[in-house]
């Protein structure tokens, strides 16, 4: 089994940093593959980028939720932040643009994604399948780079 990051990814980068087997990296380009992504076959499932994410964006992929009740804002460091859904720039419907700032406190910027509001139901399950594609048909490791 391997774990997941769903489309409630805002990009904060703090899963990767204790991620023991380096199997987590930052999509790129940004606007193509806007999340962070999991190598399901180097995932040894241990947990420990759960707890790192404060968006509670990763879940173990049984438990990925096809039903994600949203809690409209969540609390980042401190701050009340609106939640939202992460998607490639130019998908129909997410439009807004998130400025932020990463567990290092670097900027990010993300030109396509859509405020959740509290109670608002969504399916998360596709994640699952752009994990995979990122390391089959996307970059994978070598975004890194
Ligand atoms: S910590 Fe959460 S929001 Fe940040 S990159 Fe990892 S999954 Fe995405
Ligand atoms: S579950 Fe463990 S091995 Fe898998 S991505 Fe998270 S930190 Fe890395």
């Amino acid at each position: 089994m391997t774990h997941i990051i769903t489309e409630i990814c805002l990009r904060d980068g703090g899963c990767a940093e204790v991620c023991p087997v380096e199997c987590i990296i930052p999509g790129k380009p940004e606007e193509e593959w806007p999340l962070y992504y999991i190598d399901r076959d180097t995932c040894i499932d241990c947990g420990a980028c759960v707890p790192e994410c404060p968006w509670e964006a990763i879940f173990p992929e049984e438990d990925v939720p096809s039903a994600y009740v949203a809690k409209g804002i969540i609390n980042v460091r401190g701050t009340d932040l609106p939640q939202r859904l992460n998607k490639p720039k130019g998908t129909p419907g997410f439009d807004q643009v998130y400025d932020g700032t990463n567990s290092r406190g670097e900027s990010v910027h993300l030109e396509g994604t859509r405020i959740l509001l509290k109670g608002e139901v969504v399916d998360l399950t596709p994640a699952i399948a752009l994990n995979d594609a990122f390391f089959k048909e996307g970059p994978g490791y070598s975004a890194k780079d």
